[in-house]
């Protein structure tokens, strides 16, 4: 296994571990040139042996079948050059925002913490598709140039970034600004405002 390979079996282990995914959901890629290494289709991320290997375009290479969800992670790559790794969860807390009604779908989370400003930004609510339904992938690409990190409706998150430890991160702020957004939900709060949203970007 090579040592980029040993790093997606080690982050799934990881976000297995700590409740991030459970049973056979969520998947990870990585860039590795012109191929993409992805999580199988069917496998806990809790126990990853071997990766599935994409080209860029999506033709199966090697590896078991990739994530039925691989179309979601290639519209990342085709956005966005500098992309060289996506992580995409089912979490908990994700996921029941993206169930709320009312939602902005230009940004389904206020910047309640500098982190999750830093981090993630803005986060664009994509509508409900079914699984599997491939027409998702051109609208997850067409938000994906302008945003590394993306809420499905009624589904998860999904993020972007430059190494597998920068996907990860905006995946799990999402997860814990979601959290604190339930935890503060019909309580009126305070988000950092637009003047210090922008110091940070500074
Ligand atoms: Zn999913």
């Amino acid at each position: 296994m090579t040592d980029l390979a040993r790093q997606v079996v080690d982050l799934g282990a990881s976000l297995f571990a700590r409740g991030l995914t459970a049973g056979r959901t969520g998947n990870i890629s990585v860039r590795d040139g012109d191929r993409v290494l992805l999580t199988p289709t069917g496998v806990s991320l809790g126990a990853l042996a071997e990766l599935s290997v994409l080209d860029t375009g999506g033709r199966h290479l090697g590896g078991p079948p990739p994530t039925k969800e691989a179309f979601l992670h290639l519209a990342f790559y085709r956005a966005r050059p500098q992309t060289s790794a996506v992580v995409h969860t089912h979490s908990t807390h994700s996921a029941a925002v993206s169930c709320l009604a009312g939602l902005d779908p230009s940004n389904a989370l206020p910047p309640l913490t500098a982190y999750y400003a830093m981090r993630v930004g803005s986060l664009p609510l994509l509508p409900y598709h079914a699984p599997g339904d491939t027409s998702l992938g051109a609208l997850a690409e067409e938000e994906a140039r302008e945003h590394h990190a993306l809420l499905l409706a009624n589904h998860g998150p999904i993020a972007a970034g430059g190494d597998l430890a920068a996907a990860a991160d905006a995946v799990e702020e999402i997860e814990e600004t979601a959290r604190i957004f339930l935890l503060l939900r019909n309580t009126e709060t305070a988000p950092l405002t637009p003047d210090q949203v922008a110091a940070l970007r500074a």
